[in-house]
């Protein structure tokens, strides 16, 4: 029934896909159904039919800061390749670029610079797509995607209805938004304000981020940076900063701490897994040396985050999401659902068998 239903509405979906090749990692295993949306209107068809049988799902961009576990997905996977660009005058001396959620990155960033617009240099080198960089902040170099955000089209996958959010209602905060955290907007269509410039000083800018990006980063399967920054805001981790790592003093007037220097404090550069590594080259990266399953990877992680909280007192924070069958640590869409739906089915034998119910759930 499942398959059939699906088959109406998505007829070009596929069945038993492996998700390796669609991942910057190139770790993963199968999913029960595949589907890449090239249109907004097969996107939404497909969403729709995806709600209506309650089928677990996970919207994919560019695969470029996931995991995958080996297990396969009981679900769907719905890769969104949707692409085009609008471009509209807006405020003197600036233009509003309107983006199809799977535009790459890459190809806004090159086109920005071709119409003398400035205020994606930044992301030159970024993979992935632009709906993958507006669900996670994506940033670099001090500047972030949410700043020139203007406006972000959505289909809600509860009321099945679109959205418009504009920046405030984004809530972007360092490697954050509300679809980050929500996980029920699927991110459509995008517009991000840019200044007029000048092409030349825009390439120039552009060569000059790429150029420190080859410098710092290890030309291995990854996912990028593995964790978030820290953050010190609180006078209390300033103190415990202080305490643990005296000569960090720099990065606290600077307001982030790299995650990396303190895995690379750690001394866990080159610690493997498996084919899984911890980079010589910038330690917030772990890459596929060839060969590595996403467990060697998720244990490496795990690790690493160990021994940081173990040595240092720090709690690091994941920013790569890990889409694993219903766990407790997965990103997976609508595995809270799933969840909530097992929890009741608990609640209910214990109702049946009489027994305490936990707080804020008795009759
Ligand atoms: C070599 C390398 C360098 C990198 N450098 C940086 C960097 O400097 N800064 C940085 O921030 N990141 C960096 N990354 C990580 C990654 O490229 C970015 O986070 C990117 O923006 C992810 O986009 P994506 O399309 O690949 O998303 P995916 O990996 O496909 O998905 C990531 C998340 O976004 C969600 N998502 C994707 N598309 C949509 C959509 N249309 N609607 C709703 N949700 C969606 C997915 O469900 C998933 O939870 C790097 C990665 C690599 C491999």
């Amino acid at each position: 029934m499942k398959l059939s239903h699906l088959k109406k509405n998505i007829p070009k979906i596929k069945t038993d896909v492996s998700l390796k090749e669609y991942t910057t990692f190139r770790v993963g295993g199968k999913t029960r159904y595949f589907f890449e949306a090239e249109t907004e209107e097969d996107l939404l068809k497909a969403l729709v039919a995806v709600s209506n049988l309650r089928l677990p799902l996970f919207i994919l961009g560019g695969g470029s800061n996931v995991v995958f576990d080996d297990e396969k997905f009981d679900g769907v996977v719905i890769k969104v390749n949707t692409k085009g660009l609008e471009v509209e005058d807006y405020k003197p001396g600036s233009k509003i670029i309107y983006a199809e959620a799977g535009t790459p990155l890459l190809f806004l960033v090159n086109k920005a610079k071709e119409l003398s617009l400035s205020g994606l240099e930044w992301a030159a080198g970024i993979p992935g797509t632009i709906g993958g960089a507006v669900f996670g902040n994506a940033a670099a170099f001090g500047f972030s995607v949410g700043e020139i955000v203007k406006t972000v089209e959505t289909f809600d996958l509860e009321s099945l209805k679109k959205r418009k959010f504009n920046q405030k209602e984004c809530c972007f905060k360092y490697k954050e938004s509300i679809f980050k955290k929500e996980k029920k907007y699927v991110i459509l269509r995008i517009g991000l304000v840019l200044r007029e410039g000048n092409k030349k000083e825009i390439e120039k800018r552009m060569r000059e981020y790429l150029k420190k990006r080859n410098k710092s980063q290890p030309f291995y399967w990854s996912a990028g940076c593995v964790f978030k920054n820290i953050k010190i805001e609180k006078p209390e981790i300033k103190l415990k900063i202080k305490k643990a790592l005296p000569e960090a003093e720099k990065f606290l007037r600077s307001g982030f701490l790299p995650a990396g220097y303190l895995i690379d404090r750690c001394g866990l550069k080159g610690e493997k897994i498996g084919r899984a590594e911890v980079s010589q080259k910038h330690a917030n990266f772990i890459i596929n040396k060839g060969g590595a399953k996403a467990k060697d990877i998720i244990k490496l992680m795990r690790l690493v985050k160990e021994r940081v909280k173990e040595r240092l007192g720090i709690e690091l924070d994941r920013e790569v999401i890990l889409a694993k069958n219903f766990t407790v640590d997965s990103d997976f869409w609508v595995r809270d659902n799933k969840r909530r739906e097992i929890k009741n089915k608990k609640l209910l034998k214990r109702r049946r068998k009489g027994k305490n119910l936990p707080k804020g759930k008795e009759k």
